[in-house]
């Protein structure tokens, strides 16, 4: 586990999309030694060690009188629980506003929270889409995995039910100038973290000057995003063209034939490098003739940055596979292609 700064940690990756062993809540001080060795190794070393020896913190206890934190668990009530699709539910749970922590700091994008299965004392992390709020309530878009363990144990709780959290855990570090251009591609749940970024970007909580695209894949126009997730970024889009753009694609259109019910433009296929190089602003914004330069001539010193988060099979096409111990891995697919370095592209 790397360490930030109190009460921060960096995951790897949005396993959900690359099925990982069972994060057993068992603690073992001498592996903690050994992951803290690891940890001087580097931050891929220390984040494989996160992900393959058993923490103290996964086996914390619960607290229910201090403030919310990644060191405990502290129980949330399940508010509200709503289906969304045929696999998908929208969860909201709440904590008592006085256990949150006054470092506003800590909910900055991109963050989780973990949630325990108390059944069997496993542990996933999931996204808050629109971070929490003085009500300490954290709504949720969960996908519910055939055989997977802490998806369906979430589905099949009723309002009114304890659930324990723990947390906020980063994600990634968002940086108000640090890119002219970003280009969010997400495929299902992945969705979730591009969405909570956006709602910050789109709240006026952010000096970010650049452009924003996202490129959202779905299997089928039934398995988009809910309302909950669509309107919010439909009317940012739509009153902020210059600032947002926002494409969507399926692999079929099912037996909707096209027909959404929601006011969207969506394509058939999947996001690929024609997609990838028309979303991009400094591209298509160009006379013609212009890109016809500089489209792929040298975009490795340009401030675009690409997020990938999605189905591992996605990310693998579009941004190359994860490296070992859940690290980045170089990268590869469809960016690699278009001339984009390792510093201009994170898998999440
Ligand atoms: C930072 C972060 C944020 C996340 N945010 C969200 C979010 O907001 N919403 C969301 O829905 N997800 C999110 N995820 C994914 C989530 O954490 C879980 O990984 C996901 O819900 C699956 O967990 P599970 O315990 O249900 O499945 P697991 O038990 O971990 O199984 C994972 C996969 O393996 C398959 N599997 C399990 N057992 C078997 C078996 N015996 N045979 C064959 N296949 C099997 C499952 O069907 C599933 O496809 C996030 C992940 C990360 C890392």
């Amino acid at each position: 586990m790397l360490r930030l700064k109190p009460g921060f940690q960096v995951l790897a990756s949005h396993a959900g999309f690359r099925a990982r062993g069972l994060t057993t809540v068992n603690a073992s001080r001498s592996l903690r030694r050994a992951a803290a060795a690891l940890l001087l190794g580097g931050t891929s070393t220390a984040l494989a060690a996160y992900f393959l020896l058993p923490d103290i913190s996964r086996g914390a206890p619960t607290c229910d009188n201090i403030p919310l934190s990644p060191s405990h668990f502290t129980p949330a009530k399940l508010v509200s629980s709503t289906i969304t699709s045929s696999g998908t539910k929208i969860l909201t749970l709440a904590i008592p506003p006085e256990l949150l922590p006054e470092e506003g700091d800590l909910f900055a994008p991109i963050w989780s929270v973990f949630i325990k299965d108390d059944d069997i004392q496993v542990e996933r992390p999931y996204t808050p889409l629109d971070g929490v709020d003085e009500n300490g309530n954290m709504k949720f878009w969960i996908k519910r995995y055939q055989h997977g363990e802490v998806s369906r144990w979430l589905h099949s709780k009723q309002v009114g039910d304890t659930i324990e959290i723990r947390g906020p855990l980063k994600t990634w570090s968002w940086k108000d100038d640090a890119w002219d251009e970003i280009i969010l591609i997400s495929g299902g749940t992945g969705i979730t973290p591009f969405y909570q970024l956006l709602r910050t970007v789109s709240s006026g909580n952010s000096s970010f000057q650049g452009r924003i695209t996202l490129l959202h894949s779905s299997k089928t126009l039934s398995e988009l995003p809910p309302h909950d997730i669509l309107d919010p970024l439909l009317n940012f889009a739509r009153h902020n063209p210059e600032k947002f753009r926002l494409k969507f694609f399926v692999d079929s259109f099912g037996e909707t034939k096209g027909q959404s019910s929601m006011d969207l433009e969506v394509h058939k296929g999947s996001i690929g490098k024609e997609s990838i190089r028309s979303a991009l602003h400094s591209v298509s914004w160009f006379p013609w003739w212009r890109g016809l330069f500089s489209q792929d001539s040298d975009v490795s010193d340009r401030k675009i940055l690409f997020l990938v988060c999605g189905p591992e099979k996605m990310v693998e096409a579009i941004a190359g596979p994860y490296g070992r111990n859940y690290s980045q891995g170089p990268v590869g697919g469809v960016l690699q292609s278009l001339g984009y370095k390792s510093r201009q592209v994170w898998k999440l």
